[in-house]
């Protein structure tokens, strides 16, 4: 069964791309045929994250006026056989593409993989609509600042009423020490506010700032860093497997088993 799945958040900046991206490359590296399609039209750059700029020749905006094939567009990654890129065009506005645009180039892809991740771009106009359109799933990335978790839950309520079936939270940049200091709010107050699933908790790291800038998702690593571990983890836990969560709260006497236990029951 293949799993055509948004990254989304409403908020901007609050890591969508970096999930994406991250996400795509571990799933790849679990040997799963992963397509990461950019629906950041006007302000792509997911492309940019992969390291994959320099390679682009075709976008979606040339499948869908016919100019060429799907395959044609699409990036391969040389790192991983199995992971590919459909790009947004540059300097395009968000109109340059609608919901049903969208649904068919995703109509295109889904035979031939078994993961088809959607970066979102900001916002809850149309550009949302047409990344939310084709998917089945939802990841919503937010961070522990109240703005973002606002914004999550409006998007929430939008995804709900679009009929995403199985929708769940990603914490991003979370700082443990700020949390103890009581100057972030915390991952159970977040789960408090928003009432879908966590799947995984990302710490706030400059390690992701460099790889950004190099263009290699920290998933690709050979040895995982404590970002990298994180969103390799988020991967498995999409594909089904049952993966503990890290340990970000050690000194958080008890956070995480009350996490499990809303998490899990018990
Ligand atoms: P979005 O796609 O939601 O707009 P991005 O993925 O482009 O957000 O991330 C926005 C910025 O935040 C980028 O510069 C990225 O490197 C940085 N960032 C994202 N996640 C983290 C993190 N966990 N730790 C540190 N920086 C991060
Ligand atoms: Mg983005």
């Amino acid at each position: 069964m293949n799993r055509i799945i948004v990254i989304t958040s409403g908020k901007g900046g609050v890591g969508k791309t970096t999930t994406t991206a991250n996400l795509g490359a571990a799933l790849a590296r679990l040997g799963k045929k992963v397509a990461l399609v950019d629906a950041d039209f006007g302000l792509r750059n997911l492309d940019l994250l992969l390291g994959l700029e320099q390679r682009i020749v075709y976008t979606a905006i040339d499948v869908l006026a016919g100019d060429c094939a799907i395959e044609k567009a699409l990036v391969k990654d040389k790192r991983l056989p199995n992971l590919v890129l459909l790009p947004a065009a540059q300097n395009r506005s968000k109109d340059a593409i609608n919901a049903e645009q969208m649904q068919a180039l995703v109509d295109q892809l889904r035979p031939k993989f078994d993961y088809i991740l959607i970066d979102c771009p900001a916002g809850i106009e149309s550009g949302f609509r047409n990344a939310v359109t084709p998917a089945q799933e939802a990841l919503v990335v937010t961070t522990p600042e109240m703005s973002a978790v606002r914004d999550a839950d409006r998007v929430i309520g939008l995804l709900e009423a679009e009929g995403v079936g199985r929708i769940r939270l990603i914490i991003n940049r979370l700082r443990p020490e700020m949390i103890q200091m009581n100057q972030m709010i915390g991952v159970e107050d977040i789960l408090d506010l928003l009432a879908v699933p966590l799947i995984g908790v990302v710490p706030d790291d400059q390690k992701i700032i460099i790889s950004t800038n190099k263009g290699e998702p920290l998933t690709l690593e050979e040895k995982l860093s404590a970002p990298g571990l994180a969103f390799s983890n988020i991967a498995r836990r999409l594909d089904g497997q049952d993966v503990p969560f890290l340990d970000l709260m050690s000194a958080n006497d008890g956070l995480l088993t009350r996490i499990r236990r809303r998490l899990f029951g018990g």
